[in-house]
């Protein structure tokens, strides 16, 4: 499996970055190269299209409904609808129940389908927790994580590898379990030590995120969703303070491959 890195600023697009975003790709028994997008923030809608035309998806998992996990569900909807080729359906779009009312305000419009079409270019499916489901190689289960609204982490077999992905969250069991023994554990590093004491149950500093992947005995910690205003050395060094193992932050373009 691999996990090709759209976006990675936490909470709002910065210079360097789109908001979170990754395209995830593995290959079947057959040979069938499947393509997966797991949030789509804002600006992220732009530089994915340099890693992959959109109209090859095969379909979306959003984590939760902040801006900067699905907002650039705009643009794709707009690209989804109107493209010249005919053959296209549905795209499955897998995310908490109110995204395609969500989506809908956000266009300005009532119900799903845009102007001039004739049904929604969108198929909806609504997560829930410890939900299990299959998108060609990939198996998924989702899991209930602790932030301020409905807001779901994923665990991602594929090829017998295993990719756990935080979403946001701070702290919590299903963190722990969703990431135990994950080859690679993609997440979020949005807070750090100090400065952001103030705010619980919204994200984790870098020190909760290795503390979380030494519990888990993960194989490879990647730090995502760091602010443009947080130097990424800081949450870096915390993790390495607490947690052994390998660990990078991840950047726009990175190619991550996810093995046993
Ligand atoms: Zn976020
Ligand atoms: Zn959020």
């Amino acid at each position: 499996m691999r996990v090709h890195v759209v976006g990675s600023s936490g909470s709002f697009a910065g210079p360097e970055s789109a908001a979170s975003s990754y395209l995830l790709e593995h290959e079947d028994a057959d040979g069938r190269l499947w393509r997966v997008l797991m949030d789509l923030g804002s600006g992220a809608f732009g530089p994915l299209q340099k890693l992959v035309d959109p109209a090859d998806l095969d379909a979306v998992i959003i984590s939760h409904l902040h801006p900067d996990h699905y907002l650039d569900l705009t643009g794709l909807e707009v690209f989804w609808a109107y493209h010249e080729r005919t053959d296209l359906g549905q795209l499955p779009i897998h995310g908490p129940a109110p995204l395609a009312e969500r989506l809908a305000a956000v266009l300005s419009r009532e119900g799903q389908i845009p102007d001039g079409v004739d049904c929604s270019p969108f198929e909806y499916h609504v997560l829930s927790d410890r939900r299990c489901f299959s998108i060609g190689p990939f198996e998924i289960e989702t899991r209930a994580v602790t932030h301020p609204v409905e807001a779901y982490g994923f665990r991602i077999a594929a090829g017998g590898a295993t990719l756990a992905y935080s979403g946001d969250t701070d702290a919590c069991d299903a963190l722990d379990e969703l990431a135990l023994g994950a080859d690679l554990f993609l997440c979020e590093a949005g807070y750090i030590e100090g400065r952001d004491d103030r705010f619980t149950g919204v994200h984790l500093t870098g020190r909760r995120a290795g503390q979380a992947a030494a519990r888990a005995r993960v194989g490879h910690l990647a730090l995502t969703h760091i602010p443009a205003w947080t130097d990424p050395e800081v949450p870096l060094a915390e993790a390495r303070a607490v947690h052994d193992g390998p660990i990078t932050v991840v950047r726009p373009m990175d190619i991550l491959h996810v093995t046993p």
